[in-house]
């Protein structure tokens, strides 16, 4: 690897799916993992094998289907049995890394771990050393480095580079750090271990205080060649720093920082686009690079100096990034093999089933609306992989609600191909009726933790986009459902939050 080049270390499906609400399933994971092959990150840190069966199943399965192609990295404390499962993951990888970690500030040592400097020291030598045995690759993190007395550090730093660590993480784990605060931390490593120069320096920051980008930033140009960073910036807490916005920066400023990434930056916001709908966590519309004002010029001066030349108020341009705006793509006569031309571009790979769903759904639409946009086929798309292994069907709903009525619904579903059920109920507005009599139907009862209504395009015509985060006994789900009907598109979303519940185990 060349000096100028900066390793993409994401770790969505690791520090990011720590995001409270953000738990993701096996089957999400992966999609996730593949886009982010596909977006070019260098290393995937993939989870934390000893946390769950099910996290270690995860890594597992990423380890084998992606192994050959990124390297896949699985984290593990300081102790024999969490570096054994992290091996047990990794086992089918081709490329693969093992990240230890421990923790070295003073606080951490006195309070959490119970442990002086020199059985600090001992532990991170042996574990580093136990994670050689399995792979040449291997990742030492002093937690709360940031905080750690910076000679203390120099020493944990060196002790386990000489005992094999390639690459030394230095973690922000509390969000504490500031610009040049960190610029000093890592250029004093670099100035004081004798042997750094057999290792490569990462950064990881915590957006605590909403420096976690300018951060990372400050450790490259202090020396750090590897950046640990989260798609749309999830993370413990404020998140983590957003790869994204780092990528960008170093690419729209080359000028100064004179490094590169080997990301696909026309992947960013699909892949933006795709783990904010698997999370539910949706993205701020002022937001950089992804947000969906992130190239709206509204101000007239803007928009005049725009015409005339891009260049005067945008430093990057909205295909850089893969931005699928408010295109005017298609209307009901644009036919089949037009239709396919843009969902290939849009970045979606369908078989032949598939596209002639989705080409159905379009044409449904295009009955309704006059113009169908990017967004509009993005959309009708993501709803359909959406439904992949959903045991219960909507078959039917009928509500009827009035300002002197008592709102009321009838909802039809189907189990598999069990016979069609009925079932009907009151609430506090024909949403709620709909929500009730689903549940009753299905037999669990949840509490609602979030409703989210958006317009996928312009107009009154427009899909709406509906998401739900459901509470089932402490269990999280979420589901999304579009409809240029309201109640339907809720409706959709809410089976599919009951349906992740269902295949997830849970019962009433
Ligand atoms: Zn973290």
């Amino acid at each position: 690897m060349s000096g100028d080049q900066i390793i993409i270390f994401d770790t969505t499906l690791r520090d990011g799916e720590q995001s409270p609400g953000c738990s993701m399933n096996t089957r999400e994971k992966l999609e996730v993992a593949r886009a982010l092959v596909e977006l070019g990150v260098d290393v995937i840190e993939a989870g934390f094998p000893i946390a769950s069966p099910g996290d270690f199943d995860a890594v597992r399965q990423i380890a084998e289907k992606f192994g050959d192609r990124t390297t896949i990295c699985a984290l593990a404390r300081s102790r024999d049995e969490d570096i054994e499962k992290a091996k047990g993951a990794l086992v089918n990888a081709a490329k693969r890394r093992i990240h230890v970690f421990l923790a070295t500030s003073a606080i951490h040592r006195e309070f959490k771990l119970k442990m002086d400097k020199a059985q600090i020291i001992e532990r991170a030598i042996s574990s580093v050393k136990m994670a050689k045995e399995f792979t040449d690759d291997v990742e030492f993190s002093p937690e709360d480095a940031a905080r750690t007395e910076l000679d203390f550090l120099c020493e944990v730093v060196e002790k386990t580079i000489d005992a094999g660590a390639t690459t030394v993480n230095i973690p922000d784990t509390v969000g504490y750090a500031t610009p040049n605060h960190y610029f000093k931390v890592i250029s004093y490593l670099k100035q004081n271990v004798p042997n750094i120069n057999n290792a490569i320096i990462s950064s990881h920051c915590h957006d605590d205080l909403g420096l976690a980008v300018a951060n990372s930033l400050a450790a490259i140009e202090a020396g750090a060649r590897q950046v640990e960073c989260t798609i749309n910036g999830l993370g413990e807490r404020a998140g983590n720093a957003a790869l994204e916005e780092i990528v960008m920066a170093l690419r729209t400023r080359a000028d100064y920082y004179k490094v590169h990434t080997k990301i696909n930056t026309q992947k960013l916001y699909p892949t933006s686009h795709l783990v904010s709908s698997i999370t539910g966590m949706k993205v701020q519309r002022n937001k950089a690079i992804v947000g969906q004002n992130a190239f709206a010029h509204e101000a007239g001066i803007h928009q005049h100096g725009i015409l005339q030349e891009r260049s005067t108020y945008e430093i990057m341009r909205p295909q850089d990034v893969g931005y699928v705006g408010q295109n005017l793509v298609l209307g009901k006569h644009s036919g089949r093999h037009a239709f396919r031309d843009r969902v290939a571009q849009l970045g979606f790979q369908l078989d032949d089933a598939a596209t002639q769903k989705a080409f159905d759904d379009f044409i449904a639409l295009a009955d309704k609306k006059k113009e169908v946009y990017d967004s509009d086929i993005v959309a009708l798309i993501e709803n359909r992989m959406e439904e992949n292994g959903d045991r219960w069907k909507l078959i039917s709903f009928h509500t009827s609600a009035g300002s002197s009525a008592i709102p009321t619904a009838t909802i039809q579903l189907q189990y598999l191909e069990e016979p069609v059920l009925c079932d009907a109920a009151i609430g506090d507005g024909p949403i709620d009726a709909v929500f009730k009599a689903m549940e009753r139907i299905v037999g669990l009862t949840a509490r609602l933790e979030q409703f989210d209504v958006r317009s996928v395009s312009e107009g009154k015509d427009a899909l709406g986009e509906v998401r739900v985060t459901i509470n089932l006994g402490g269990r999280h789900f979420q589901g999304k459902g579009v409809s240029t009907d309201i109640i339907e598109a809720a409706a959709a979303a809410y089976l599919k939050a009951l349906n992740k519940a269902v295949s997830a185990g849970v019962t009433a």
